[in-house]
């Protein structure tokens, strides 16, 4: 008999509604940021998040870490439904998911060493004297930045981009987090830099039994780096399943244009309809049916009225799309 994995962070249902005032009205307009997202992360996996700017995955990434309530829907940390909001329950929580941003600079104290930083972090979660030096030194070793000494005594503005974000990496790490939420954490590096940082997270969630959420517009490092990848447009999930299947054999329209406009060495180029991608619908009003159908060169009719479900397609293991064309390949 085979054992069932069972997520270590899951997400039902997650939903995101901000209310938002227009410009010199009194009118109020609802921003639907997130819709019914459902997610589950896996110790030692890595699964992306991919999306343009404004598809809603930083929200995702907010919404797990709890940082703001959601409308609707659940979130379940190791089978147990947990909503926290501040105090000791937040602080345990914290502890257990932690949310790493795309630019850490803003979140360093500028005057504060990079080790008085990483000390800070142990004291706040009851590590004692004796053993924060040294847990010091082994996170700083963790994440390549050695010999320890030499950068624990630097400030923040002495360091790289690169090495910025593997201080960050060491802050999220140094209270034993299941789970790491990492939004956009490369795209504000130097490309000859990104693979290091994304390689070193991956020897980490693999080491240390992470659960590792990669939040990225960039689909191709999705395909190197996460074992699964879901794809959001427009605040919906659009496509999900085993990264090299999404990315190779993309199913939903969307999911292709992404591909085909995404620089990848492994894969012919395919063409990108003229004016690219194009804009976003605004999440204001967002289109009914299908939220991709004004954009979609194969929208069917129903696609204006109806929310297509998630397909499960044949032949893939867990590989879905949510589009009225694979209705009748579901399998
Ligand atoms: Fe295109 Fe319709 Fe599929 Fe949406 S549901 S992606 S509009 S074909």
């Amino acid at each position: 008999m085979t054992a069932t994995k069972s997520p270590v962070l899951e997400a039902t249902g997650l939903s995101k509604h901000f209310t938002v005032r227009g410009r010199g009205t009194a009118r109020h307009a609802v921003v639907h940021a997130v819709d019914d997202v459902s997610l589950a992360l896996f110790a030692g996996e890595v699964t992306a998040l991919v999306g343009e700017s404004g598809s809603g995955k930083s929200t995702v990434a907010r919404l797990l870490a709890q940082l703001m309530p959601a409308t609707s829907g659940v979130i379940r940390l190791r089978g147990e439904e947990i909503t926290v909001r501040r105090g000791k329950r937040f602080r345990a929580y914290v502890r257990s998911v932690q949310l790493m941003l795309q630019d850490p600079f803003g979140s360093f104290n500028p005057v504060q060493t990079i080790g008085g930083t990483l000390r800070r972090v142990l004291r706040m979660h009851g590590r004692d004297n004796a053993e924060i030096t040294e847990t010091v030194d082994r996170l700083l070793t963790e994440v390549n930045l050695t010999p320890p000494a030499q950068y624990a005594g630097r400030f923040p503005h002495e360091l790289s981009g690169g090495q910025r974000q593997r201080i960050s990496i060491a802050r999220a790490l140094a209270v034993n987090p299941d789970v790491l939420l990492a939004d956009e954490p490369v795209s504000m590096l130097d490309v000859s830099i990104r693979l290091g940082v994304l390689n070193l997270l991956a020897k980490l969630a693999a080491e240390r039994a992470l659960a590792l959420l990669y939040i990225t517009h960039d689909i191709a490092s999705a395909r190197y780096f996460a074992t699964t990848t879901v794809v959001m447009y427009a605040g919906r999930m659009v496509e999900g399943g085993p990264s090299e299947v999404v990315t190779q054999q993309p199913a939903h329209p969307y999911t292709q244009l992404l591909v085909a406009s995404a620089p990848d060495p492994g894969r012919p180029l395919a063409p990108v309809p003229p004016g690219g991608l194009g804009a976003p619908p605004s999440l204001i009003d967002p289109p009914q049916g299908c939220r991709f159908h004004p954009r979609c060169p194969l929208a069917l009719p129903k696609c204006t009225t109806e929310v297509p479900p998630k397909f499960t397609l044949a032949g893939t293991n867990g590989h879905w799309a949510a589009c009225w064309l694979h209705e009748k390949s579901e399998s």
